[in-house]
């Protein structure tokens, strides 16, 4: 078998989510964006140092196998170094059957046969009881079962299949004691029931490969499981759709409504419905949507401005910057807490009289008390001017878990939650704009209603998952230069200012 025939587990993922998706990884590589010296992907980063921490708990004595030229030299070495050493766990095992080349992430002896553990910088899901695992991913499911087939083939007896998980409910006690970090979800049953399958993907993601670029229009496919890079291209070769497609309905519960208009009505456009089929508990914000689309002009309904007037001074618009580690770095942090680092405050004295204030920690120790009193220095705790935020959950839910780690400040950070006022209701229930697109989210209203504020012009950081990379490319990798920090923290400074002046 000659190497162009041999497919990898990556290879076989990418043809789970798109045949396009694997053919253009195989055809046109150049398409994928450099990596280009900028920040680093934060899905690699986060699997890598998961990974890491994953082989830490199986401690010192485990085997590696040797580097090698191609896959089957490195599958025979692999094998060979595990009949030496049947009793030592294996990490990064090389495995080959059929054409099919996978790396099983960890293997642990038990009873002559072996646990196959494969790590993923995912959280372990809970059901509502928050006990009970809810069922794993398709896509990690998917993923185990290749190796499951793969391991059967190239002749290693498996005791179970297990997907070891973060534990979201866990906090780090600090001293670097991450015992408890992890939780293995058996999924040896479901794993074994999909292998069958196997053959089939392989069989037909080769023929893929052999065949001309799979016509495929852009769809969910194109973030799920995982953000696609081709998406451009695949876009300019899209056929043309609506002006106005149906899907602009807004909210799960407006996508739900487009898809059942589109498969019982054939409706592809949000000009099609009658305003008595638009229907549901946001009806009215339905309609106003398709009103502006037909008329090309903005909305805005009677009502906000007597809202906002009831308003005290001094108000605060008031955002957040947080940074979520799958490892915890600090005490008491779960993994995938969200951390804020950094916020902006614009505060509007009397009408019209504005002063803007600032928090920004990039030490990369915990910023959390910092934070709260950088917060009660600027935010008066006696006087009760709305706290005023964009999407009011996220701040909440910022400063209800602050209060749990510190809880010196619930006193303060109860109060900061009952002054919070949310702008996004308030946009969504008066006011819409085509340029829109059926997005309530900051950017969208912002650049459809004061262009001149775009988020655009902001060079590298344009959102929220921007700020993260350049916080962690900022505090946690030492070959940033201080030179390259310092242009970090002034684009992190701009673009959170940016945030609250858009509220304003
Ligand atoms: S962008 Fe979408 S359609 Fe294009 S290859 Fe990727 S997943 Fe497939």
């Amino acid at each position: 078998m000659t190497m162009r025939e041999i497919l990898s587990k990556s290879d076989l993922q990418s043809w789970l989510q798109c045949p396009r998706k694997l053919w253009l990884e195989h055809k046109k590589p150049e398409l994928i964006p450099d990596d280009d010296g900028g920040m680093p992907d934060r899905r690699i980063t986060d699997g890598n140092i998961v990974g890491e921490k994953a082989r830490e708990q199986l401690g010192r004595n485990y085997l590696w196998p040797p580097r090698a030229d191609n896959p089957a030299a490195a599958a025979e070495q692999a094998k060979k170094m595990l009949a030496e050493e049947p009793d030592k766990p294996a990490v990064e095992v090389p495995m080959l059957y059929q054409g099919l080349y996978t790396r099983a992430d960890a293997l642990l002896p038990e009873k002559r046969r072996y646990i196959l553990r494969e790590t993923k910088a995912s959280t372990l899901k809970l059901k509502s009881d928050e006990v009970t695992p809810r069922a794993p991913e398709e896509h990690h499911l998917n993923d185990v079962a290749i190796q499951v087939w793969t391991m059967a083939g190239w002749g290693l007896p498996m005791a179970r299949a297990e997907l070891n998980l973060l534990d979201s409910q866990w906090r780090y006690p600090g001293d670097g004691d991450y015992s408890g970090l992890f939780r293995q979800l058996d999924v040896t049953g479901d794993a074994k029931a999909l292998k069958k399958d196997v053959p089939r993907w392989l069989r037909e993601a080769k023929a893929v490969l052999v065949g001309r670029m799979p016509k495929v229009v852009t769809g969910k496919q194109c973030a799920d499981p995982y953000e696609c890079p081709f998406l451009e291209y695949c876009e300019e070769r899209d056929p043309p759709g609506p002006e106005h497609p149906i899907e602009l309905l807004p909210d799960s519960a407006g996508k739900a409504l487009a898809r059942k208009l589109r498969d019982t009505k054939g409706y592809t456009s949000i000009l099609d419905p009658k305003p008595n089929e638009l229907i549901g508990t946001q009806a009215d914000l339905y309609r106003r949507i398709q009103k502006a689309h037909r008329t090309g002009k903005a909305i805005l309904e009677p009502g906000s401005g007597a809202e906002l007037k009831k308003l005290p001074y001094p108000r605060y618009y008031f955002d957040f910057e947080s940074i979520d580690c799958p490892i915890p770095r600090w005490k008491g942090v779960r993994p995938y807490e969200h951390i804020p680092f950094q916020w902006s405050c614009h505060i509007e004295r009397a009408p019209g009289r504005f002063e803007h204030e600032e928090f920004l920690d990039l030490t990369g120790n915990d910023p959390s008390r910092s934070c709260l009193e950088r917060m009660r220095e600027v935010i008066d705790p006696n006087d009760d001017g709305p706290i005023i935020v964009y999407y009011r959950a996220f701040e909440k839910n910022r400063l209800e878990e602050f209060g749990e780690r510190h809880p010196d400040y619930n006193k303060l950070l109860q109060q900061y939650i009952s002054r919070l006022v949310d702008l996004h209701p308030i946009v969504k229930q008066h006011c819409y704009h085509p340029q829109m697109e059926g997005s309530f989210s900051i950017k969208k209203v912002l650049s459809a209603i004061a262009p001149d504020l775009d988020y655009e012009e902001l060079d590298e950081i344009q959102e929220g998952t921007g700020a993260q990379a350049a916080y962690l490319y900022a505090t946690m990798d030492p070959k940033t230069t201080a030179v390259r920090k310092a242009d970090l923290e002034s684009k992190l400074r701009q673009y959170c200012r940016r945030d609250t002046w858009a509220m304003v």
